[in-house]
């Protein structure tokens, strides 16, 4: 209330004062921001850019910048080198959406050397209408390598442990064949622990690989409509001794009639599997695992439903991420990497299909993935 007062009995002098001072700091935060900064009129062109973006782009002065439409004297580039069309540029997408926006991307510098930056792009809203938009942005160049090193040390580690793992397995299997002679009881249940353990080491391997070749965007889907009661029967047909074992019970009413989607079957079986194999771990005996299949106009609906443990609210947005278990009751007792959803996840995206989880601890949880009716 006094605010106002004195600044509606404010002389022009003074006001004139007071807008130079709020420049001033406004013009020193931007400037003395650590990481590259500019801001662009709402036509797209630069209207203010700070140093560190000057040097991180390659730019020996403000001119070079300054009033010139941002996507043409910054091209983007993905991670194969592939310029990312304006269209596409987190700055149209800003305009467009009236949202901000996180990247991660590459930007080509005026050398023609690449960075690779993490960028925030928000709009300067003015009633609501975007009027300009200011991109704050860093250099993880060294991030990616260290990341990039990080997943080949991994593929190569793994690669190298499989051999050896897959000799131990062969060779165990021979033993509890007899084609060593006959084993005594003693002997059988020992090698029997042998060939489990390594078993469970050639999983955990075999989940590393299969990280590391989506990590590194190896994977090419063949994508073909395939019937999905056959695939899912198999998955459950496959895995009906592990539910055996821990005497649970899997429910699967499919529908009258065949429904298709395109998929890479191989993959979409993995991911199945997966999901379906998690659904038991993590659920007590004698409970049950429901299967569900359907479709709505566009998509293709499969739920599987456990009467597990149940997952947390704060922690479902975490379970796809890499390395991430859980800690609940059954975890210890079931092992595992942390590693299957996170590539579940990455074989989803890839087929521009959708994971959802829904959860009651306690109570169970349901997965859903929700596949395009069409590629
Ligand atoms: P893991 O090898 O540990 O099973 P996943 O990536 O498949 O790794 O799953 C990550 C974590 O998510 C699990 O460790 C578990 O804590 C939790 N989780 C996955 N599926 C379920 C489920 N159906 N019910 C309860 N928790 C689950």
């Amino acid at each position: 209330m006094t605010k106002r007062t004195e600044s509606a009995n404010a002389t022009p002098l003074q006001k004139g004062r007071s807008l130079a001072q709020e420049k001033a700091v406004s013009d020193a935060l931007f400037l003395s921001i650590g990481e590259g900064a500019l801001v662009t009129d709402a036509k797209g062109k630069v209207s203010r850019i700070n140093n560190c973006a000057l040097e991180l782009l390659g730019f020996s002065s403000p001119e070079d910048a300054i009033g010139k439409w941002y996507p043409s004297i910054v091209v983007a580039e993905d991670e194969a080198g592939t310029r990312i069309p304006n269209i596409n540029r987190p700055i149209t997408e800003v305009f467009l959406t009236g949202k901000t926006v996180f990247k991660k991307l590459y930007y080509r510098r005026q050398d023609q050397t690449r960075i690779a930056v993490a960028l925030t792009v928000s709009p300067v809203l003015l009633d609501g209408i975007p009027i300009g938009a200011i991109e704050v942005f860093r250099d993880i160049t060294e991030e990616v390598r260290l990341e990039r090193a990080k997943d080949e040390f991994i593929s190569l580690a793994s690669h190298q442990l499989r051999t050896p793992a897959t000799g131990v397995k062969q060779y165990a299997g021979m033993l509890l064949e007899g084609y060593a002679g006959k084993l005594r009881e003693m002997q059988r249940a020992m090698v029997e622990t042998i060939y489990e353990s390594n078993e469970r080491q050639i999983t955990i391997i075999n989940d590393l690989l299969r990280v590391a070749q989506v990590d590194a965007g190896q994977i090419q889907l063949i994508k073909l409509p395939s019937p999905l009661i056959p695939l899912l029967t198999d998955v459950l047909n496959e895995q009906a001794h592990k539910f055996k074992a821990r005497a649970q019970t899997v429910v699967f009413d499919p529908p009258p009639e065949e429904i298709w989607a395109p998929i890479d079957v191989k993959h979409i079986r993995m991911v199945l599997e997966n999901i379906i194999d998690n659904a038991s771990k993590y659920t007590p005996p004698n409970k049950n695992v429901y299967l569900a299949l359907k479709k709505t106009p566009r998509y293709v609906l499969i739920d599987i439903t456990d009467e597990g443990v149940g997952i947390p609210k704060e922690a479902l947005a975490l379970i796809f991420n890499k390395f991430t278990r859980l800690d609940n009751p059954l975890s210890t007792e079931v092992g595992g990497t942390g590693l299957g959803l996170y590539w579940v996840k990455k074989i989803i995206d890839l087929h521009g299909a959708h994971i959802h989880v829904r959860s009651r601890p306690g109570k169970g949880s349901t997965f859903t993935i929700r596949l395009p009716q069409s590629l």
